[in-house]
């Protein structure tokens, strides 16, 4: 049995209240997950290990026990495998990889890789996940259309039989392994097994350790391997702008810079550092290729400044570029010392300007 667990420090809630993600929730086939008060919850037990809410999460904030999506990719890509399919050893199901794992695949291989669906007619999941495999298999074969690389992925049912090594067997050959470190490995497996049994359910606080890991700004590996895979791609003849709707996992910004009152909330929730300042906060970067579409920047963004771009230019992955979205002019608060944008005429901040407007309300002071 898999052993699912989420990194709290990395759901998008930890960090936002305001946050609208429940894409692990939507995606979970045995609806396990929960998201209650800015907390997710769900069941060890009723878990079955496909996987299927960390490819969506935004920021890989799920790992599973006894599946790394990356070391599996690296080791497919080795061996020069060409089929994609639970059937073999250690691969849970088609829709633990994300879009943009599926689209590293296809760009790295020399082969035509095919996603097995053969067993879907079997799978209880599959009741959710085969839809979800159609869809990513759409997107990035549009995706790679749009790109003009000569590759696709197939959906195919195959009659794919791998022998799997059965429970057994491999723990006879565990059990054969001599030395401190296999009984290490035993201890956790069955560790892993007692927790993955847990018949309650799991609700994720946050600690303090999660608070301060919050402020690594990190991209998912997922991301790095679709950038490695990028730099290998042909590069088109023509970049085509396609239509957000048609590209889930990266987004290109616009921002409003007659409202936004440089709160500075958006790039210091932005968990990847797609959004970024200086260290007077006198402008808002945005990388695009660093974005995850986690959506968090919108959700915080009071004066709904910041929106989505409708369109994302191909471009961005051949001739990356980092985008200004606004300047500032920056000025000394006469009363804290820290730097605002200045719009004309303040001598103080915004922060300090409330809290003198509260201070003279709290003494009835005009
Ligand atoms: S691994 Fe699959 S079954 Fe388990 S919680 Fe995630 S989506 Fe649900
Ligand atoms: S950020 Fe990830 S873990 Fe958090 S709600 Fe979204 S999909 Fe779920
Ligand atoms: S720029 Fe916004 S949507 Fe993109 S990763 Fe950062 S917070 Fe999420």
């Amino acid at each position: 049995m898999s052993l699912l667990t989420l990194d709290v420090s990395k759901c998008v809630h930890t960090s936002n209240k305001f946050a609208i993600c429940d894409k692990c929730v939507q995606a979970c086939p045995v609806q396990t997950i929960h998201l209650e008060n800015s907390a997710i919850s769900f069941t060890p037990s009723e878990c079955v290990g496909c996987g299927g809410c960390n490819a969506v999460c935004p920021t890989a904030a799920y790992t599973l026990d006894d599946f790394n999506p990356m070391n599996y990719i690296f080791q497919f890509l080795e061996d020069e495998k060409s089929v994609l399919t639970c059937k073999d050893e250690n691969f849970p199901c088609i829709a633990s990889l994300s879009v943009e794992e599926l689209l590293s695949v296809a760009l790295i291989s020399s082969e035509k890789i095919t996603l097995d669906v053969g067993p879907c007619a079997e799978c209880e999941i599959a009741k959710t996940n085969l839809a979800v495999i159609n869809n990513r298999a759409e997107e990035v074969n549009f995706l790679l259309e749009a790109m003009q690389q000569e590759k696709s992925l197939n959906v195919a049912a195959l009659n794919f039989e791998i022998k799997k090594e059965s429970d057994t067997l491999s723990r006879r050959k565990l059990l054969s392994k001599e030395g401190v470190k296999t009984a290490i490995t035993i201890k956790q497996q069955l560790q892993n097994e007692v927790d993955a049994s847990d018949n309650n359910v799991k609700t994720h606080a946050v600690t303090a350790k999660d608070i301060m890991k919050i402020k690594e700004k990190t991209i998912p590996d997922r991301r790095s391997l679709l950038l490695m895979a990028m730099k290998r791609a042909k590069v088109p003849d023509i970049f085509h702008t396609i239509s957000i709707d048609d590209i889930s996992f990266v987004s290109q910004k616009d921002l409003d810079e007659t409202t936004c009152t440089n709160c500075q909330m958006c790039y210091r929730i932005c968990p990847t550092g797609a959004l970024s300042s200086d260290h007077r906060g006198s402008k808002i970067d945005f990388n695009p290729l660093a974005c995850v579409q986690c959506h968090s920047c919108h959700d915080v963004c009071e004066p709904h400044s910041l929106t989505l771009r409708k369109t994302f230019s191909l471009s961005t992955f051949f001739e990356p570029k980092i985008e200004t979205l606004v300047r500032f002019d920056i000025k000394r608060c006469d009363e804290c010392g820290n730097f605002f944008a200045y719009q004309g005429g303040e001598k103080i901040c915004n922060r300090c300007r409330i809290e003198e407007e509260e201070a003279k309300e709290l003494w009835g002071i005009q």
